[in-house]
């Protein structure tokens, strides 16, 4: 009875039934590296996979900052809002995520040189992420220590620009790199707010 339901619901709605619908952006095996915690006993820092973003891991400075399910889920908002305002056809971004590594950090940096997000140059000032590899960037935990205060979704727009395009686009949106546009800035504050919304 309930298969005949279900048949008949997918010709009524034209569900896809083949298992997967185009809603789906994200379809990892629950994989047993997840089921690995933050030890708060053990030794810092300590690396921890992020789970449902294949090899995607954390380096944790304490297990407060921050607890997987939040880095997830805060991942999984990051994607959302890239797929809606720039779509990803060839799952480049996709791909970025599932083999970023994020380095949390307790402490701001400082920089001996960087671009504001006009694009102007600057030189010593203190900075709160910054991209280190095509897959690795570090992010200090951020204003209240709230994912949303912080600058991950800032520096996942650098390595989601460098797995398009081939460069992350260090001047946002200065012009001597290309890339990163006034939407790249919008969709940061639309994703913060969502952040923001789950109390992340
Ligand atoms: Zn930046």
């Amino acid at each position: 009875m309930v298969k005949k339901i279900l048949i008949l619901l997918c010709i009524v709605s034209s569900v896809t039934c083949s298992g997967h619908g185009t809603s789906v952006i994200l379809s990892n095996e629950n994989r047993p590296a997840y089921k690995y915690s933050c030890n708060p006993k053990a030794d810092f820092p300590q690396m921890v996979f992020i789970p449902f973003f294949k090899e995607a891991s954390q380096i944790l400075p304490n297990c407060e900052t921050y607890p997987k399910h939040m880095t997830a889920i805060a991942l999984l908002i990051f994607y959302h809002k890239w797929v809606e305002w720039f779509g990803d056809r060839n799952y480049a971004v996709r791909g970025m995520l599932e083999k970023v590594m994020i380095r949390w950090g307790t402490e701001k940096k400082v920089s001996k040189r960087g671009y504001t997000l006009e694009g102007e140059l600057f030189e010593g000032r203190n900075i709160i992420g910054r991209v280190e590899s095509e897959s690795i960037i570090w992010v200090w935990q951020g204003y209240s220590h709230r994912i949303s205060q912080s600058a991950l979704m800032h520096e996942l727009v650098h390595l989601a620009l460098r797995a398009k395009n081939g460069h992350p686009d260090a001047d946002h949106e200065g012009m001597k790199y290309r890339g990163w546009t006034n939407a790249h800035s919008i969709m940061i504050v639309e994703a913060k707010r969502m952040l923001q919304a789950f109390n992340l």
